[in-house]
């Protein structure tokens, strides 16, 4: 009754965005048991976050397996992203004590834009984005990895004709110029610790986040090595889905623009 209720009332407005990162060759396995198991409790779409050249493991496009998948994967309704392009960021001898914590121990080293400058980022984006599209898909959106996008950075992002960048807190919509506020939900799993803290956190983020419009489950492959972590994110993806309506960030941008006419 509660379900029909909200959806009767403006619940079928809300959106559920899931994204999976790092999505390349070497992640494409366990991406396909996530999306299977996404699918399995009525996901189908997600925002697959491509990383072009995986730790320098090779260009996705020089991949033909990974290639006919992720064509076919964005043919069923997924959307592809581009998601840095080594995701990797070089250690630089004049990083201070601040930049090492951030981008070394928050990151583990794979805040790749965080402080490139625009020339240099805008070689990665261009690259990137030709490397994602000789897949054979469409690429509107750029998140950078961890969600460390400089200004520079982001300035070559717009520049280069992206549609849209999300933050762990924020969606921009480079076509509107719009700044929508919507936390993500995302696990850390690199030591128990954090595993610990990241269920309690995610729960209580979750029941906080019930009324916003736009809610977002963040999934990184290792987190299915985790079966409290896969379980807990498959039980609040069947939550979110009972009031809100699946969809890529994309397709909620374009929902918003046109609401926004
Ligand atoms: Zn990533």
């Amino acid at each position: 009754m509660q379900k029909t209720e909200d959806l009767q009332e403006g619940g079928a407005r809300r959106a559920l965005v899931v994204s999976i990162h790092d999505v390349s060759p070497r992640t494409r396995s366990r991406t396909e048991d996530i999306l299977a198991d996404l699918e399995s409790v009525g996901l189908p779409r997600t925002s697959l976050l491509v990383v072009p050249d995986h730790h320098h493991h090779g260009l996705v496009c020089e991949d033909a397996p990974f290639t006919e998948w992720l064509r076919a994967a964005c043919s069923r309704g997924h959307e592809a992203v581009l998601h840095g392009y080594y995701h990797l960021r070089e250690n630089k001898t004049s990083d201070g004590p601040l930049k090492r914590l951030v981008t070394r121990s928050y990151t583990a080293g794979e805040g790749e834009f965080y402080d490139l400058d625009k020339a240099s980022a805008r070689e990665l984006l261009l690259r990137g984005r030709a490397a994602v599209e000789g897949c054979g898909v469409k690429v509107t959106g750029f998140i950078a990895p961890a969600w460390l996008l400089g200004g520079e950075a982001e300035e070559a992002v717009r520049e280069a004709g992206f549609h849209y960048t999300t933050r762990i807190a924020t969606v921009s919509d480079f076509v509107s110029n719009a700044v929508h506020r919507s936390r993500s939900q995302v696990w850390s799993v690199r030591a128990a610790w954090r595993r610990s803290c990241s269920l309690g956190w995610n729960a209580l983020l979750f029941s906080r986040t019930r009324n916003v419009p736009l809610a977002r489950i963040g999934i990184h492959p290792p987190d299915w090595e985790y079966p409290q972590i896969r379980k807990q994110i498959l039980r609040l993806v069947v939550r979110a889905l009972a009031l809100r309506a699946p969809m890529t960030y994309a397709d909620w941008l374009v929902r918003q623009r046109t609401e926004a006419c």
